[in-house]
């Protein structure tokens, strides 16, 4: 080949790839910090999302992160919490990534009665965004801590909140959402263990995320099934990308999540989360588990959420890597 030609066909590469490098920067990244490295298993909840502008959010930091020190939070700017049940606003956690196994964690540090989510927002100077009653709950305890209350932000049903480029909203979520007696303390927590009962801060949410890459991202918290997944979640915000609680009992089932996604939201893909289960063995969904019976159901493409196993979805909710 004549030299100047060839050397224009080289200039014409670099200059495709300097053009194509925003697109693949605009990807949102997804890293499940579940109990095992590789695996989905019984107790993971936590994701973090990194916008493309590198504005990270930590949703549901639950009992696997290893509190505020664990190396793979990394920066955090804001934490989601759905609602006050031990498992997602964290009352005890691993003592580090990867302690214990997929089917027997060891869960032995306790966080309360400050919860998990307070412990790192306080340590990684994070906003705490949530709905109904809790902001004011959050508030008491980052000042409690020494924390600035202001960096417990409300955003109640129908309306928003914008921080660090991320639009952040929050939906309807059918659960319960009591406050546990352990996370009030004092004389006033003991007299209402004693009568069995939790402290109400109002409805449990979910989460609906946009990136400023466009992406849409509906963070289902635990639930039911309610109309409000195809009124709102998908006629109104168009959500593409959703991560639905699959684990029954206390949320949607495999079957009932798979007809969520299907039927109501209608995304271009779904990460199943809070199986409560050991979900995978080496990566791959476990024979006979509730998280193979949600991959089978589902007809939207499925990722499983392998703890550290980051993946990357565009603006149209198309996982792009990683998956
Ligand atoms: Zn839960």
């Amino acid at each position: 080949m004549h030299r100047t030609r060839w050397m224009g066909i080289c200039a014409l590469a670099v200059a495709a790839a300097v053009l194509a490098a925003p697109a693949a920067a605009q990807a949102v990244k997804v890293t499940p910090l579940g109990g095992i490295d590789g695996e989905f298993c019984a107790q993971d909840r936590a994701l973090v999302f990194e916008d493309p502008n590198g504005t990270r959010v930590l949703y549901d930091p639950g009992r696997t992160v290893a509190g505020a020190s664990d190396p793979r939070l990394g920066k955090i700017d804001v934490i989601l919490v759905t609602h006050m049940h031990g498992d997602h606003v964290g009352d005890v956690h691993n003592k580090a990534p990867n302690s214990g196994s997929c089917d027997k964690p060891d869960l032995s540090v306790s966080a309360v009665p400050n919860t998990g989510a307070v412990e790192i927002a306080l340590a990684k100077k994070a906003k705490i965004v949530t709905g109904s009653e809790m902001p004011a709950f959050f508030a008491a305890k980052l000042k409690a801590g020494g924390g600035d209350p202001a960096n417990s932000v409300l955003a109640r049903f129908g309306g928003s909140v914008t921080i660090g480029g991320v639009r952040i909203a929050t939906v309807t979520a059918l659960h319960s959402n009591g406050v546990s007696p352990d996370f009030v303390g004092g004389e006033l927590g003991k007299a209402m263990k004693e009568a069995g009962i939790a402290g109400d801060v109002g409805l449990a949410t979910g989460y609906v995320l946009r990136f400023s890459n466009g992406l849409v991202a509906y963070l289902s918290g635990d639930t039911g099934i309610v109309a409000d997944q195809e009124t709102v979640v998908r006629n109104h915000y168009h959500a593409r990308l959703a991560v639905m609680n699959i684990g029954d009992g206390f949320t949607t089932g495999p079957v009932e999540a798979a007809y969520v996604i299907d039927q109501l939201v209608q995304p271009a893909s779904v990460i199943p989360s809070h199986a409560n289960e050991v979900g995978t063995v080496g990566g791959k969904a476990r024979p006979g588990s509730k998280t193979e019976a949600f991959l089978k159901a589902v007809k939207v493409p499925a990722h499983l959420p392998l703890s550290g196993k980051t993946m990357e979805f565009d603006s149209a909710g198309k996982c792009t890597a990683g998956c």
